[in-house]
């Protein structure tokens, strides 16, 4: 849908503020009472906006508050992962009305999950009476790198088959009326705290989301920064130890082969059937000789001292090159996140340590650094966020 400049900041008001009076839309975007009225007269006769009940006076008459008009349309949001698919339906306002997960396996490729995305979607769709003409954006994050322009994955490292799919017409097809924007996961987090996290109106921050991989959304000077081709924030491949192992990329030491969820769990595992810890020996017997981080996080929360001692070393890791980005960036505010993220309070006090040891003074007076309050719903929420953003083009 194709909005005026003008027209653009009245929609935005009324979009992150939700029913609102035109004087205070008149406050939000500097425009006169004439202005205001004239643009969203606009809006209102292109059915973007509708007028709805009495607002608390403010003194006169009490004022028509402006919403958007609710035969508009719908968005799509979606935070496709490694392993977990979650599907929303939302209002213009963000209001979401159905949510949906469901495990999934990336590697079976584009056609059989995209083709499982739309089949959820037209579910929740089907149960709200809504048409699939209906939906105009649709947000997608993926677990890799995008050329965010082109909405197409290059080389992605834990995807195959999905290298430069056609993503946005595969949604498309089923969605004609929609516009999809696809971003990396990370992104899709950081943009749902931005929006309605910890992150709103905090102007710098960082993302960083431990999990299967480690990667980071950065938020600079309140929105989303990409870099020139999209992939800022991979922080993930940043070299921590020449001699560690070698990570999936093909180089040695990085950051996510040596401290995500597998090395967390690889080192468990050597621990355990090296007889070094009888509590996590247990979590692999219970799990049939399989280990996870989540093991891990129990067993440290058990007092056990060498699954304290792994969690430790990945937080100073993953604390090390976050202090590196503390003095290149300078954000106030870093949030933790991801699958990892739920693993104990070791991991979070062993990254504070490892970001204030490291760190220049001044860079750190005014840093909080704390685990992602939204949790696994700041992807979804970003998802449905990154819709709404790209809904109206305007011109
Ligand atoms: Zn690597």
């Amino acid at each position: 849908m194709r909005l005026q400049a003008d027209e653009a900041l009245v929609v935005e008001a009324v979009r992150r503020n939700g029913a609102i009076s035109r004087t205070r839309i008149a406050a939000i975007t500097g425009f006169s009472r004439a202005k205001i009225t004239s643009v969203a007269n606009g809006l209102l006769a292109k059915e973007i906006l509708a007028e709805i009940g009495d607002g608390v006076s403010e003194g006169g008459r009490k004022p028509r508050l402006l919403h958007f008009n609710n035969q508009l349309g719908y968005v799509v949001g979606v935070d496709l992962g490694a392993t977990s698919l979650s599907v929303a339906v939302a209002r213009f306002s963000g209001e979401i009305l159905a949510h949906c997960s469901e495990p999934v396996d990336v590697r079976d490729g584009p056609e059989i999950v995209l083709g499982r995305v739309i089949d959820l979607a037209l579910d929740l769709l089907a149960h709200h009476d809504i048409a699939p003409e209906q939906i105009r954006g649709i947000g997608l994050g993926v677990p890799g790198p995008v050329e965010f322009a082109t909405g197409l994955l290059i080389a992605p490292p834990i995807m195959p088959g999905w290298e430069a799919y056609p993503i946005r017409e595969a949604m498309q097809s089923a969605f004609p009326n929609s516009i999809t924007m696809v971003d990396n996961d990370v992104n899709i987090m950081a943009l749902g705290e931005l929006r309605s996290g910890a992150g709103v109106g905090v102007e710098n921050f960082i993302f960083i989301k431990v999990g299967t991989g480690i990667g980071c959304g950065i938020v600079a000077r309140g929105s989303i920064y990409r870099g020139s081709t999209g992939c800022a924030g991979d922080v993930g491949h940043i070299c921590v130890d020449r001699n560690g192992p070698v990570c999936h990329c093909g180089n040695t030491g990085c950051l996510e082969a040596m401290a995500a969820g597998p090395p967390i769990a690889q080192r468990a595992t050597e621990a355990a059937h090296a007889a070094r810890s009888d509590i996590l020996l247990r979590y692999l017997e219970q799990g049939n000789g399989v280990l996870t981080a989540a093991d891990v996080g129990k067993a440290a929360a058990e007092g056990d001292r060498i699954a304290i001692e792994i969690i430790q070393d990945s937080g100073r890791m993953v604390g090390e090159v976050l202090a590196s980005l503390v003095n290149f960036f300078n954000p106030s505010l870093i949030l933790i996140g991801g699958g990892v993220a739920n693993i104990g309070f070791q991991l979070l006090s062993s990254i504070r340590q490892g970001v204030l040891l490291r760190s220049l003074p001044l860079s750190t007076r005014h840093l909080q650094i704390d685990y992602s309050p939204m949790g696994a719903e700041a992807g979804i929420i970003g998802a449905v966020s990154l819709a709404l953003d790209h809904v109206f083009i305007i011109h």
